[in-house]
């Protein structure tokens, strides 16, 4: 991880020349942007909550509405790609996303269900481990069902750690996540961190934080959700015990899509963990002999549960096709030029009604950056949103802006940087 602090021009020339020069730019074409807004052509920063669509997905979706109009039952066993083994079709190149093999992924359900049903088999409290750290500020669907989970194993919130930035500071530091784990180790069953934190898009030392956990006998989980797609995770290498991660925001698979799951390579014949079973995650080979005794499959399918939705899959294939060809590593270095030029371009704007929270370092964020809007001044985003830039408010205080290397531009981050100044003029 680089923790160098590159100097960029902040120029319209510099923008242009950046683009002119990108080896992905043929990528932004490959996408659906949004219609104009007032007029005026939309600046699309909110790919971290819901990717663009990929002009692909349509003839992929299209191709099974077609098999399952032509061959309907059949289309199982004979459609162009048959539905029996269709999510086998993404796990390859979902493993490449995250760094793991192709036995520790496999895409299911949706994100926070899948929280669900990884922590019956990684959250295994007892008496004297049972507490389950999270951030302070985590995504509230990860706090409820962390929390949910505590109840349900009759434990009181005070099995809750939340780990809490200092004092005057807006996001949390390494050494003071592995001091709290090494404090509260013998406690800690679980540790689940969000891999970038929604909110802050700061992105956690997984690995440190997974060794950490680890010489405490902890499980340590990652919720990838802004981490996928957007870092490039190593999540086999770090040793991470499970993690699970939606697909519509940077991985473009649309709204609602089927989301992915890790389990580690170490726990795939863990075959005594606790499951929630269903007859898609039992072995291939007798799983039509309809028998009544459930024999999960080795790895991360063995989690699975019901047949999967084709359409999602399908929208969810074309888009990693996509990822395939631009390569993980080449977005990653993209990203971090783009989110640089996006910090220069706000320093310049150098007005103190606005402070980026996200930190400073590049190894420390995703493309993301949290702008801190003084006073709470919703009114500021109210504005930039009327002049055609896409950036979400995210209560109490915060602007998120997060530009996409597959689909966004220098020119795009530009135009934005004008925008925001023209505001708050
Ligand atoms: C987006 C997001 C969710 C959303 O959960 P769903 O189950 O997909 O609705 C949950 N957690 C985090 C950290 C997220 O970023």
């Amino acid at each position: 991880m680089s923790s160098s602090q590159e100097k960029y021009d902040s120029s319209l020339e510099f923008a242009k020349a950046s683009d002119a020069a990108d080896t992905l730019r043929k990528f932004r074409a490959s996408f659906y942007f949004p219609e104009a807004f007032n007029n005026l052509e939309a600046v699309y920063l909110t790919g971290n909550s819901l990717g663009l669509m990929p002009k692909t997905a349509r003839a992929y979706v299209d191709q099974e509405l077609d098999d399952w109009a032509r061959l309907a039952v059949e289309a199982h066993m004979n459609a162009k790609h048959p539905w029996l083994p269709y999510h086998e079709f993404v796990t390859e190149p979902m493993a490449r996303v995250v760094g793991a093999k192709p036995i520790e992924t496999v895409v299911m359900n949706s994100l926070t269900v899948n929280l669900h049903m990884l922590m019956v088999s990684f959250y295994r409290p007892t008496k004297g481990r049972y507490k389950i750290v999270i951030e302070r500020g985590a995504f509230p669907s990860d706090h409820y069902a962390v929390e949910s989970q505590l109840k349900f194993h009759g434990f009181a919130s005070d099995g809750l750690i939340e780990l809490a930035p200092r004092a005057a500071e807006a996001t949390l530091r390494t050494e003071d996540i592995v001091d709290a784990i090494e404090r509260n180790g013998q406690s800690i069953a679980l540790i689940l961190l969000g891999g970038v934190n929604y909110y802050t898009g700061q992105a956690f030392d997984m690995k440190t934080i997974t060794d950490a956990g680890h010489k405490q006998g902890c499980v340590v989980g990652f919720d990838c959700a802004h981490a996928a797609g957007n870092l490039e995770l190593k999540l086999h290498d770090w040793n991470v015990d499970f993690a699970a991660w939606c697909s519509y925001k940077y991985l473009n698979a649309g709204p609602g899509a089927i989301a992915g799951i890790f389990v580690h390579e170490r726990h795939a014949r863990s075959f005594e963990l606790p499951r929630l079973a269903g007859w898609w995650g039992h072995d291939k080979e007798t799983r039509f002999l309809m028998g009544p005794e459930f024999k999960p499959l080795a790895g991360a399918e063995g989690w699975q549960i019901s047949n999967p939705p084709i359409f999602q899959l399908a929208a969810l294939r074309a888009s990693l096709e996509i990822f395939d060809e631009a390569g993980i590593s080449n977005l990653r270095e993209k990203s971090e030029r783009l989110t640089g030029f996006l910090e220069n371009l706000l320093i310049d704007v150098g007005d103190d009604r606005i402070s980026v929270i996200t930190p400073r370092d590049p190894g420390e964020r995703g493309c993301q950056l949290s702008i801190r809007v003084r006073n709470a001044e919703r009114s500021l985003h109210e504005k930039i949103v009327a002049r055609g830039a896409y950036a979400d408010w995210r209560e109490p205080d915060v602007i998120r802006v997060a530009p996409v290397p597959l689909y966004n531009s220098f020119e795009d981050v530009f135009r934005f940087g004008e925008i925001l100044r023209s505001c708050l003029s």
